[in-house]
């Protein structure tokens, strides 16, 4: 569906696998955060990763970051293996964009001086990073008086939206959105997702958006993985999934944004019992647990691999 294009991000065989003790003399449990994953992004293109808590989508985001080496597998950014970048050069490349501006924001910096120090650390000087701090304010439509602020005098918006130009004043051409909505107000949310999909035209960027809900993804994403228990199991283009949903979890992470509360999780009934669990991932398909249509074969044999995870995506079953 990219086919003949560049792309930015390509990942083979990533795997995540942390070692948990729960206590002194308890053996430690394997966490199988992400397995074995295989994918590429266009350059300039948007990827909406979606999945609920648990499922390896945090633990991705900071492998592409660079923050998390990869236990198994390689990480292609820009075309240069991630392990041999170093953190300048990595920083030029690719910026995060979190959750919660506050935290990510230190309280006793100016807010003109948070948003340059990715400049500073590459060696900017005061004057040029001035002018480089009111043209990114411009860019995210905050004042120019905004720079001599502290976090704690701006809204919640607002914080996201300095996130968003310190991301940017390095001109990167990745950004990896790790649920840049989720801790703010629902009018607030429309506005930070249209803010992003304006700075991805006009930065040229290439944007890894990732959220626990498919009605931001939705919006925002060109082409959308849906994450379980460290596997995508259903990727294709935006258009597809949600027109023609093929995994029995993508119908069911559908049905929850149809309920009249959405963005509560997922809804109870469509899923069934037990709640994923890295450390404990089912034999066969990792999903039958929870899968209204899993016979012996699910709970015997994973699924093969591919674009839709499931023994009987191919055949329209259960349709
Ligand atoms: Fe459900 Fe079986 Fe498909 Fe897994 S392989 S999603 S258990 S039908």
């Amino acid at each position: 569906m990219v086919g003949g294009m560049n792309h930015v991000i390509e990942a083979i065989g990533l795997s995540q696998v942390f070692r948990q003790r729960q206590g002194l003399f308890a053996s430690a449990r394997q966490v199988m955060a992400v397995d074995d994953l295989s994918f590429r992004v266009a350059e300039g293109s948007a990827l909406g990763i979606v999945g609920e808590s648990g499922c390896g989508k945090s633990t991705l985001a900071r492998m592409l970051l660079g923050l998390l080496p990869a236990s198994a597998g390689t990480l292609r950014i820009g075309g240069a293996d991630l392990r041999g970048m170093d953190r300048r050069a990595r920083a030029r490349l690719i910026q995060p964009v979190f959750q919660d501006p506050m935290s990510s924001l230190n309280p006793r910096r100016r807010i003109g001086a948070t948003i340059a120090l990715p400049l500073r650390v590459q060696g900017t000087g005061r004057a040029e990073c001035r002018r480089a701090v009111a043209r990114m304010l411009e860019e995210v439509g905050l004042a120019p008086e905004i720079a001599a602020r502290f976090p704690n005098q701006l809204s919640g918006g607002q914080r996201q939206r300095v996130a968003i130009a310190r991301a940017l004043i390095v001109n990167p051409r990745i950004l990896i959105c790790d649920e840049p909505t989720s801790a703010l107000d629902v009018s607030v949310q429309a506005q930070i997702l249209n803010l992003l999909m304006d700075l991805r035209a006009r930065f040229k960027l290439t944007l890894v958006f990732i959220s626990h809900n498919l009605a931001v993804v939705e919006h925002i994403a060109d082409e959308v993985a849906v994450m379980y228990l460290g596997r995508f199991v259903e990727h294709s283009a935006n258009a597809e999934i949600f027109a023609a949903p093929r995994h029995p979890y993508t119908r069911a992470l559908l049905a929850s944004v149809l309920t009249p509360e959405p963005g509560l999780g997922l809804p109870e009934m469509p899923l069934g019992e037990g709640s994923p669990d890295p450390t404990n991932i089912p034999p066969g398909c990792r999903f039958h647990p929870r899968c209204p249509l899993a016979t012996e074969l699910c709970r015997n044999q994973a699924p093969p691999r591919g674009a839709v995870e499931c023994h009987f995506a191919a055949s329209g079953a259960g349709a």
